[in-house]
């Protein structure tokens, strides 16, 4: 049986108030346990990250973007054997597992730019002889808690610009598919990254709220469901931390009757149901304007009926099995309820079995069209492969719809008319908007960030986070000797 340890100051460590089963989805056996970590762990965790925090704050930004640079390259390197870890973790297939891989490399691609990013201003006699400078500081510990869905891409766009900033990092992964994270820290070690300066503990909410309340660890960047990220941006307020805590998502995607309906049924599969659903940025909710309804439902139908969901590593799968049981019956019992408040299931695989796999988690394609707005299906997130379709008469009232949902992550239009998709992106209350893209996720360069309760917080993830990674110092200097005494508070 494999152990998934932690990692804390360049050792792996296999201790902890107990070991907890990781399972392959698609088949239901436990394929490693992990350590769940107790205070002392998480203690050792960050005295090891305190005890790194001056070198590598003192270490020249260059070479803390060289080890960024080599690590890249390890990355990329190993991406199958991480790609295999996290399909068996996870359960998505190689293929997304590969995709994932690679869109982290972006955002440690972009950390190795730090050194031309992460910079101060300065401005020139702002006074009598007075120069203003600004210089942008690390912050010191801080802390990455991430969610099973992308068991990479996320801890690594938190670690990435957190570690090229100066910062010594605690990355808690999920501890559904922990296997990664840790292979992440050798490969960083490998890159020549000092020990300590990133830890990875695994561990539930004892765990958490250990790390927040040390007065030690400055900041907390959290990505997972929205009652949780909201019960640790409290915490951290009253912790004295800064928080960024990113949380879950309704995607709509409004089609208007000039789209072209072929495009949109293709893009909207994928969409809805790549991943089995289970990424943020999915789109879980199409709502057709006008009278084209009945005809994207016709196009959508063959499609949703065609997916090939089979385990992550046949070849040729489409969709692979959710992460867990409880998701399984979660997402089965959310259609169930869709449908009992009168949906129409125009599509239902949500327990369809794959042969070969009878215990696996299963949930296929699932469409709900004509579900009412204040049934559970439609109010929570379900994370799942299931798309409720809508039917509205104008733009307006598709817009409104998204203002009035709870979460404000992603939000797309299909259409060809250039108006329609300015009003769009205007008013629409979504934090990342799409214009003929079904999964508006912007690239490294910008940030991941939503609005509404998909976020508690206000800076973004990637590019957006090297304000939030650092903290300023603002620096008046008069070099003239003979300033002389003056009583007065003047203008400048
Ligand atoms: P989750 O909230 O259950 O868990 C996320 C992390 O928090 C895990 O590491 C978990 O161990 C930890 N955790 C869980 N309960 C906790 C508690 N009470 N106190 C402290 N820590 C706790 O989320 P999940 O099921 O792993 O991930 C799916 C969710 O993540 C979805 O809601 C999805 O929309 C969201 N997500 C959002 C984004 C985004 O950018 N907004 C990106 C990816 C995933």
């Amino acid at each position: 049986m494999r152990t998934v340890s932690h990692w804390i100051n360049g050792k792996p460590v296999e201790d902890g108030v107990q070991r907890h089963p990781v399972t392959d989805p698609a088949t239901d056996t436990i394929v490693a346990e992990v350590w769940l970590a107790g205070d002392v762990i998480a203690d050792s965790a960050i005295d090891a990250a305190a005890a790194a925090a001056d070198a590598w704050a003192n270490t020249n930004m260059s070479k803390r973007a060289h080890v960024l640079f080599r690590f890249r390259d390890l990355l990329l390197a190993n991406k199958d054997e991480l790609a295999q870890l996290i399909t068996t973790e996870h359960g998505k297939t190689l293929d997304d597992a590969t995709g994932e891989i690679m869109r982290a490399a972006e955002s440690v691609e972009l950390a190795c730019g730090g050194p031309a990013l992460a910079h101060g201003i300065t401005s020139l006699q702002t006074g009598p002889n007075i120069d203003t400078r600004s210089m942008m500081h690390p912050v010191g510990i801080c802390l990455g808690i991430t969610p099973f869905n992308f068991p990479v891409m996320m801890g690594l766009m938190m670690v990435s610009v957190s570690l090229a900033a100066g910062n010594t990092f605690i990355w808690k992964p999920s501890e559904q598919d922990p296997g990664a994270s840790v292979r992440i820290a050798e490969l960083f070690q490998e890159a020549g990254l000092p020990d300590g300066v990133l830890n990875v503990v695994h561990g539930q909410q004892d765990v958490v709220n250990r790390l927040i309340d040390d007065p030690r660890t400055q900041a907390l960047s959290f990505v997972g469901s929205s009652d949780v990220a909201h019960i640790l941006y409290q915490r951290t307020a009253v912790a004295g931390m800064r928080c960024q805590a990113f949380g879950g998502a309704k995607n709509h995607m409004v089609v208007m009757p000039d789209a072209d309906l072929d495009t949109v049924a293709d893009q909207l599969t994928s969409s809805a149901f790549g991943a089995a659903g289970q990424r943020c940025m999915a789109i879980s909710v199409a709502v057709v304007v006008g009278d084209v309804y009945e005809q994207l439902l016709e196009r959508l139908t063959p499609r949703a009926e065609a997916v090939r969901m089979n385990s992550g590593v046949v070849a040729g799968t489409e969709v692979g099995p959710v992460v867990s049981r409880n998701a399984q019956q979660r997402i089965q019992e959310l259609v169930e309820a869709g449908i009992a408040d009168g949906a129409t299931a125009v599509v239902n695989r949500s327990r369809e079995q794959v042969p070969g796999y009878e215990n696996g988690y299963f949930v296929g394609p699932t469409i709900l069209a004509g579900l009412p707005i204040d049934s559970a299906a439609y109010q929570q997130e379900i994370f799942g492969p299931v798309l409720v379709v809508l039917n509205v008469d104008t733009l307006d009232e598709a817009i409104a719809l998204i203002k009035n949902h709870r979460y404000g992550n992603g939000a797309s239009i299909f259409t060809n008319n250039g108006s329609a998709a300015n009003q769009f992106t205007r008013e629409a209350t979504a934090g990342m908007v799409g214009v003929n893209v079904a999964i508006p996720v912007p690239v490294a360069t910008y940030a991941v960030q939503g609005w509404k309760d998909s976020v508690y917080g206000d800076t973004g993830l990637n590019n957006a986070s090297w304000s939030f990674y650092t903290r300023p110092k603002y620096i008046t200097s008069r070099w003239e000797t003979n300033a002389g005494m003056d009583f007065g508070f003047r203008p400048n």
